[in-house]
């Protein structure tokens, strides 16, 4: 079974981000930049598959400017097989990706394609669903859990509400990933070294016929309103009085 891995390249999220003076978007210009902490999951995820002896084969994919190609050089040194970087300097948007990754999927046909559950700058939540529902496969979205049967089918751990669900998707299936689904390795020097040989293949959104332009225009990005200072109180008295002579809450 081919496993398809979709690794987006993200301001890193130790990163305190700021936005650009003229409130078009936020500053990339010299910030560091790693590969989004759910798809690092996803890689883990795949990787451990192969492991497993499930998978056969694992590809990452990214897409997005030239430097995406050290995302994938990331996760092929985790253990992919072998990257595809579709070259655009075009912002890309959920649907575009959704569209492009679609058109990766059918020329490579995996099995199983892994995606986070949201990009941690965009918090779009959105491409995993957009491309289950253009390849009409199955979705288990918020997966902690994946078991992969042998007739077919997964069973997939989803974190909701009450608890935890487990549902049983025919493959192939799009799946996103959540926190507690792994922990992913740091790679190795020797495996980083390793994966600067392995091939990384590059397409661009004309080669797979889909325009990749945006439908979305960002209308203002603002920093959050800044915290008051709290304050210490020296009594519960006191704590009842500021709460209702002053907040006027209870
Ligand atoms: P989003 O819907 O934007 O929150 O992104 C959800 C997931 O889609 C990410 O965690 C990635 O797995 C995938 N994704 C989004 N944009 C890209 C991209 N430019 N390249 C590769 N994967 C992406």
């Amino acid at each position: 079974m081919k496993v398809l891995v979709a690794v987006k390249r993200v301001v890193d999220f130790n990163v305190k981000v700021r936005v650009k003076a003229d409130g078009t978007g936020v500053e990339t210009a010299n910030v560091k930049m790693s590969m989004n902490p759910f798809d690092e999951i996803g890689v883990e995820e795949a990787v451990r598959l192969k492991e497993g002896g499930k998978a056969t084969e694992v590809i990452a994919v990214s897409l997005g400017p030239t430097q995406c190609q050290e995302t994938i050089r990331t996760a092929l040194a985790m253990g992919a097989d072998r990257g595809i970087h579709v070259q655009t300097d075009v912002e890309l948007q959920p649907l575009a990706v959704a569209k492009l990754l679609k058109a990766v999927v059918d020329k490579e046909q995996p099995q199983l394609c892994i995606l986070g559950k949201q990009a941690i700058d965009d918090d779009a939540n959105q491409t995993g669903q957009m491309l289950a529902a253009l390849l009409s496969w199955s979705q288990a979205t918020f997966a902690s859990k994946l078991v992969i049967n042998g007739d077919g089918t997964a069973n997939v751990t989803r974190e909701v509400d009450g608890g935890l669900e487990t549902i049983q998707a025919k493959l192939p299936l799009v799946m996103t990933t959540d926190l507690r689904l792994n922990e992913p390795r740091y790679a190795s020097l020797p495996n980083i070294m390793k994966a600067k040989k392995k091939p990384i293949e590059q397409l661009t959104p004309e080669a797979l016929g889909v325009d990749p332009a945006p439908r979305l225009k960002t209308l203002k990005v603002v920093e959050p309103p800044k915290r008051k200072a709290g304050v210490k109180v020296k009594s519960v008295a006191e704590l009842v009085d500021k709460l209702r002579n002053e907040a006027k809450v209870i």
